[in-house]
């Protein structure tokens, strides 16, 4: 774009009401400087306060007479600034997610300002791994992070620095100590380090299945085909190893690659593996880089020095010039979805900036999420299998256990006598156990614990909620039905919410087996930097016979003496009022089965639950994929839930509950005016009030999703028209969460 006589600005502020370009003059002295993506500051409103604002283009012609316009004030030095393909990215963002084009254009840059880079370091092993066996031999069993640090230094030579602090949990001094005993030096990390030369695992020979893969996507990639690939493969059948075999290829055709991989599965063996094949190529991009270790990796990618980066979702915002492949693992994580506005999900935003770049995508997850492999059926995604375990471990036996029996026996506790019996056996032979709560924020649902019958909204067959008021509440079309005291089905008087917390549970198995010790994993005990980790490794370290949790406990993580896992009611994540709920289900019941038997003597998944003839348990307790894809994909095409359709939840949040409610409805009166789009609701939300903040939410549903950014686009429209706002509104398509 040729630079005009003005310049169009959007001020770095998160509002509706000022979310559109202004136009400056730009001052002859600053001319050169300005481009368009420039960071500058710029004199805004009547107090001309200096703001921080982004050229996103140029003109000669101005609304305003040009004694009116202001100048831009300057161009700090330090800020960083944009490229064109990054304010196109940001405005497909904006206009496919809403919210405002600042809130946007901040979400494609992840570093802000030029900081002192921080160079990393690494730990260089100065002995033989002799040596280091004696040194393990001698070393007291409660100096645990030395052991760790010592055990990884027996496999590997050089280890990044933040790894050992953030994925083997050492503290500095600890490296330290061993630096002051000649054990180990700490470096910069050099240009030549010295990783990924001598490691044996870069002459896996790839069985025909990954080889397969691996040379399509290159095939088509040097035909000039930008495909996304989804690679449909249980836990261990090698789809890590096609990520690197491809990456490679990349790397050798002077492209760079982009791995997301969720944040808590990001273990430090995976990290490695990367580490030991490309060197100090690769970046590790997490949440708890430094301001100016992130503009390090920032600076390394935009001048090419490395060609690899791996972290989670904002990883996929680093601005590699060559870039080649986008690898997403565990594609079906909720957390590639943004919880913040804009709310983009990092598939759909990967595709477009691997088009944006000539580039491919790559999926990888053992439980694809419904929408990647609708994708994959419908022949916009190419799908791969890959059948085999390579480790040779042997799935593990599933059980379900009907609670219902329970009751009928007499036992009320939540842990059936099958489950109490499986638990003393390994607590007899010396064997780990994990139990498992698969319940997530609220859920307020209610059921009958004698018969399994769940109270559901006529309209939209989620489960109710019981609200304050006493009453029983759709969330997503605001349908109210008074509470049950007795079951409509069995007559049980046993119906009531389902509660059931990690501290319960822990007490229960206290009782139940005193000598058994117990570790507790839940959003209480890892509020702490580090206590996650710290868990993980006491619990590998066998400091505990059972460990209790929510859903953290079965992502990502190998436990090798884990021979038990015991899902207490699975129903907890069957019935949130979500029509993702039973996919959620399935996913979590697989992942938590794989917990059980990495090692060498097979396990046993016991799975509790009211509803045992439920598909997305007795499938999951089956490991069969297929099936579970086929029920709930017929009934997603019944109900026209994504991805069959699509789905809009708008969300209006103020002080006064009334003005809230009657914007609510006035925007839902003026869709269903308009538009041909479904409107439900609105409903108070699940939350339905957060820190004295009233929350309405509406859905609107269409098999189109651009009629839906249109509606969008119309209401953003009419708010800006609104003088005095008190109402926010928020946007979240496809919602991955119930609001
Ligand atoms: P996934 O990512 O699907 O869980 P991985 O790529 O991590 O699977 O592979 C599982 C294990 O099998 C790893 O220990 C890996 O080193 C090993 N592995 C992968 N591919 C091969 C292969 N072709 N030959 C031998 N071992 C392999
Ligand atoms: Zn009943
Ligand atoms: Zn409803």
């Amino acid at each position: 774009m040729s630079k005009g006589k003005y310049a169009n600005i959007i001020i770095d502020i998160s509002h509706e009401n000022v979310d559109r370009p202004y136009t400056y003059r730009i001052p002859d002295e600053l001319r050169d400087s300005i481009d368009l993506g420039t960071s500058v500051t710029v004199p805004f409103g009547m107090g001309n306060t200096i703001r921080k604002g982004f050229v996103v283009g140029f003109s000669d012609y101005s609304e305003l007479s040009e004694d009116k316009l202001k100048f831009i004030d300057s161009v700090p030095e330090k800020n960083i600034s944009l490229t064109d393909s990054r304010i196109e990215l940001a405005a497909w963002i904006k206009r496919n997610y809403g919210g405002t084009f600042s809130a946007a254009l901040k979400t494609v840059l992840p570093v802000k300002q030029k900081i002192k880079a921080v160079v990393p370091k690494i730990i260089v092993r100065q002995v033989e791994t002799s040596e280091v066996e004696k040194l393990i031999e001698l070393c007291p069993a409660r100096s645990s992070a030395r052991l760790r640090l010592l055990n990884a230094l027996l496999y590997e030579a050089i280890i990044p620095k933040r790894l050992a602090n953030d994925k083997l949990h050492i503290s500095d001094a600890t490296i330290v100590k061993l630096n002051e005993e000649g054990v180990v030096d700490i470096q910069d990390m050099p240009k030549n380090s010295g990783m990924g030369q001598t490691v044996s695992c870069n002459s896996l020979n790839l069985s025909e299945s990954q080889k397969n893969i691996v040379n399509s996507v290159t095939a088509d990639y040097d035909n000039g085909i930008y495909n996304t690939y989804l690679i449909y493969g249980i836990t261990g059948s090698g789809k890590t190893e096609v990520y690197i075999n491809i990456i490679n290829n990349m790397l050798e055709r002077g492209k760079q690659a982009i791995v997301l991989i969720p944040e808590i599965a990001l273990t430090y063996q995976t990290l490695m593996r990367f580490y030991n094949r490309f060197g100090e190529r690769v970046m590790v991009m997490n949440s708890t880089l430094s301001q100016g270790e992130k503009y390090e990796c920032y600076k390394k990618a935009l001048n090419g020095e490395a060609d690899i980066v791996i972290g989670p979702r904002s990883a996929l915002f680093v601005p590699f010039k060559n870039l080649g492949a986008i690898i997403i693992d565990e594609e079906h994580e909720g957390t590639y979805k943004s919880e913040t506005a804009p709310k983009y999900h990092a598939r759909e935003t990967a595709v477009e900036i691997a088009r944006m770049n000539k580039a491919v995508v790559v999926l990888g997850s053992a439980t694809p999420s419904i929408d990647a492999y609708y994708k994959a059926q419908t022949g916009e995604y190419k799908l791969f299998e890959l059948n085999e375990r390579l480790t040779g471990n042997q799935l593990p036996k599933v059980e379900i256990v009907d609670l219902r029996n329970e009751l009928r026996r007499g036992n009320r506790s939540i842990i059936s006598e099958r489950l109490g019996a499986l638990l003393e056996d390994r607590l007899s032979k010396g064997q780990q156990s994990m139990l498992f709560i698969n319940r997530r924020g609220i859920s307020g649902f209610i059921s009958c614990r004698a018969c399994g019958f769940v109270v559901k909204c006529p309209h939209c067959d989620v489960s109710l909620s019981l609200h304050k008021n006493g009453k029983l509440m759709c969330h997503y079309c605001g349908y109210e039905t008074e509470n049950i005291k007795t079951c409509p089905e069995c007559g049980s008087k046993y119906i009531s919410g389902f509660k059931a917390g990690t501290e319960q549970v822990e007490d229960m198995v206290n009782k139940m087996f005193p000598t058994a010790r117990t570790l507790r994993m839940d959003a209480d005990t890892t509020k702490e930097k580090d206590s996650y980790e710290k868990i993980i490794s006491r619990f590998l370290d066998k400091e505990a016979d059972i460990l209790i949790g929510t859903q953290m406990i079965v992502k990502g993580h190998d436990f090798k003496n884990v021979t038990l896992v015991g899902v207490l009611a699975a129903d907890m994540s069957l019935f949130e009022a979500d029509f993702k709920a039973p996919e959620r289900t399935f996913q979590l019941l697989t992942q938590a089965a794989g917990r059980a038997g990495r090692g060498d003597v097979a396990g046993n998944v016991v799975i509790q639950t009211y509803q045992p003839e439920h598909y997305a348990i007795t499938y999951a307790s089956k490991h069969d994929y297929n099936g579970f894809y086929d029920e709930e994909s017929g009934y997603r095409d019944l109900m026209d839930y994504p991805p069959a359709g699509h789905m809009l939840n708008v969300m209006v949040s103020g002080k006064k509950e009334e003005e809230v409610n009657l914007l609510a409805t006035q925007m839902c009166t003026a869709i269903r005016k308009y538009f041909k789009s479904l409107v439900i609701g609105p409903a108070p939300a699940a939350l339905s009030r957060i820190n004295d903040i009233y929350r309405f939410v509406f859905y609107i549903k269409d098999k189109n999703y651009n009629e839906l950014v249109d509606i969008k686009d119309y209401l953003e429209d009419s708010l800006t028209k609104i003088k005095k706002r008190t109402c926010t509104v928020s946007f979240d398509f496809d919602p991955q969460n119930m609001q």
